[in-house]
């Protein structure tokens, strides 16, 4: 709990838009300051900032390359000097462009991996350097790695990767009290899911969960607020599929 500013501090990486936007929304209304992080899209992050600040949130939008630990650990030098310790980590920040395996370029395995394994690995290992003792740290896997349709072998790889950092980081912070989880959602009409697809496409995905529809940002917000609340105080080292059904 930071005492400091009578909130407790949420650091949201790739918070700009997408699911990420939609968490920095749910945690700021479940009451803690919250840390926008970005990459590039500074416009949505600086709008966000406003949104939440007119509703009476502290937040602040931080740019930081998640690949790069310089810029992630000035990321928690920035959040703290502002808002507070940290309390609550979403590694939220990913890409995925799929493509067969034979076709994927040195450049685009060298890019899925520096942002969806190394920047989760610069996150966590400042985390554990920085973070407020009862915290909570949400990572991000997806359900792709359980469906192995061609063309996610890299970005499945690296989900994979973040599964393991989950159940093992959960271990490394013995005697913290900081539970460590992931959420894996199914399709969420995202940006990062829906470009590049044809309807037929997205229809066809939209259809695979029992429950008949694509996944909302909302519906992984909720998840994620769950596991960043009080309530999931005895949920640790687990992987949560929130994906309609579909796996
Ligand atoms: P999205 O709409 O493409 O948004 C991605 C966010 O990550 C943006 O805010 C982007 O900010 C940020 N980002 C990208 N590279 C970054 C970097 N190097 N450093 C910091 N931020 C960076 O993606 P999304 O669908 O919300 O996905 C969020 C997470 O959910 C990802 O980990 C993804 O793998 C996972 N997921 C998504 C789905 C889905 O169907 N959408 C399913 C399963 C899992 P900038 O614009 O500033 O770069």
């Amino acid at each position: 709990m930071n005492t400091l500013n009578n909130a407790q501090v949420a650091i949201v990486t790739g918070a700009s838009r997408g699911i990420g936007a939609a968490v920095a929304q749910r945690l700021a209304k479940d009451g803690f300051a919250v840390a926008i992080n970005y990459a590039s899209s500074s416009a949505e992050a600086d709008a966000l900032v406003a949104e939440l600040t007119a509703a009476g949130t502290k937040a602040i939008a931080v740019k930081a390359d998640v690949s790069k630990a310089d810029e992630v650990r000035r990321m928690f030098e920035i959040t703290e000097q502002q808002l507070g310790k940290v309390d609550v980590l979403i590694n939220n920040a990913g890409v995925l462009k799929t493509l067969p395996l034979a076709d994927t370029s040195d450049a685009l395995y060298d890019q899925t991996f520096d942002i969806n394994v190394r920047g989760t690995f610069n996150t966590l290992r400042e985390a554990a350097a920085r973070m407020n003792n009862g915290g909570r740290i949400v990572n991000f896997s997806s359900t792709t790695l359980a469906l192995n349709m061609p063309g996610y072998a890299i970005y499945n790889a690296t989900k994979a990767a973040v599964e393991a950092f989950t159940h093992v980081f959960a271990k490394e912070l013995r005697g913290r009290n900081i539970t460590v989880n992931a959420v894996a959602p199914g399709p969420i009409a995202t940006s990062l899911f829906l470009d590049g697809k044809t309807d037929e496409q997205i229809q066809n995905f939209a259809k695979m969960p029992p429950l008949q529809r694509l996944g909302q940002p909302d519906d992984i917000a909720s998840v994620v607020a769950f596991l960043a609340g009080a309530d999931a105080g005895w949920v640790n080292g687990q992987i949560l599929r929130a994906n309609g059904g579909v796996a």
